[in-house]
């Protein structure tokens, strides 16, 4: 029996198919639960804390005020399943707001935020492409020097080599095509701010580069919908595979996927399903 495709596809869900055929089953057709990690949950938190920065009018856009928003978005997130399912003790926690604090202080090395001209904050965009859905969150949509739009995204996980550079911008490359198809207007520039390093990694989309993301959105969904009309997705195995929470229902990893709830998955020989 053909499993069902998902209703929509967003850019992590991508990249999640292009890394591993049997995680991409596993979370977005059989929708099992998935375990919070530390880095995922941290992330959640800076990102609410400098959504909140940027929420102020630009003169109060200061360290202090980055702080004191961090601590309001910390406080918010206490109950949070991805911080609650993290389950830290005392010294786990401080050493999880500490991390936060340090990537909200690095993020002022990387721009002047009382520059910056947002137009929408963590903005929920979709868009029907060839009878598919997209749908993405974008972290700050802006206004450049003269007018233009900007798609900026935060990363807070650890900057790409040079080899994986052009990967992660087609995350954000994504945007920049949902942007343009939701809202009838090409962003003039991409930006990874990645605060960690800190580093910027800027890109120009270009008509070309947008229309090439399309064709490869839908070669993806049409890799999926093959996929689905076999039940063929298979594990590939590789870095993801160290905070992956279906380790446990993989063959690859000596898992047993009989142990999935509900999907009566077959234990298929490791290799790619599709790139
Ligand atoms: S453990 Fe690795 S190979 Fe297995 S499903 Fe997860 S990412 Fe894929």
């Amino acid at each position: 029996m053909a499993l069902t495709p998902p209703s929509t596809l967003s850019p992590s869900k991508v990249a999640t198919f292009r890394d591993c055929g049997l995680a991409f089953r596993y979370s977005a057709i059989d929708r099992l639960p998935e375990a919070p990690t530390v880095a995922a949950s941290r992330g959640t938190l800076v990102h609410a804390a400098l959504e909140r920065l940027l929420d102020l009018p630009a003169d109060q856009r200061t360290v202090e005020r980055a702080l004191g928003c961090l601590r309001d978005a910390a406080a918010a997130f206490r109950t949070d399943d991805d911080f609650t399912g993290l389950a830290l003790d005392q010294a786990g926690e401080a050493r999880f707001l500490a991390e936060a604090e340090a990537l909200v202080r690095r993020y002022f090395d990387l721009e002047d935020p009382t520059a910056v001209r947002p137009v929408g904050l963590e903005v929920r965009l979709e868009a029907t492409v060839g009878g598919l859905r997209l749908r993405g969150v974008i972290d700050r949509l802006e206004l450049g020097d003269d007018g233009e739009l900007v798609v900026t995204d935060y990363k807070t996980g650890r900057a790409p080599s040079v080899q994986s550079e052009q990967a992660r911008l087609g995350g954000v490359q994504f945007y920049a095509f949902l942007c343009e198809q939701a809202l009838g207007v090409r962003p003039a520039r991409i930006q990874l701010l990645h605060l960690a390093e800190p580093l910027a990694i800027v890109a120009v989309p270009t008509e070309q580069s947008t229309r090439a993301l399309g064709r490869r959105v839908e070669a993806v969904w049409q890799a999926i919908e093959r996929a689905c009309s076999d039940e063929d997705f298979r594990p590939r195995p590789g870095r993801g595979c160290s905070w992956c929470s279906f380790a446990a229902y993989c063959p690859a990893m000596g898992g047993d996927p009989a142990l999935a709830p509900g999907t009566g998955t077959e234990a298929p020989a490791p290799a790619l399903v599709a790139s």
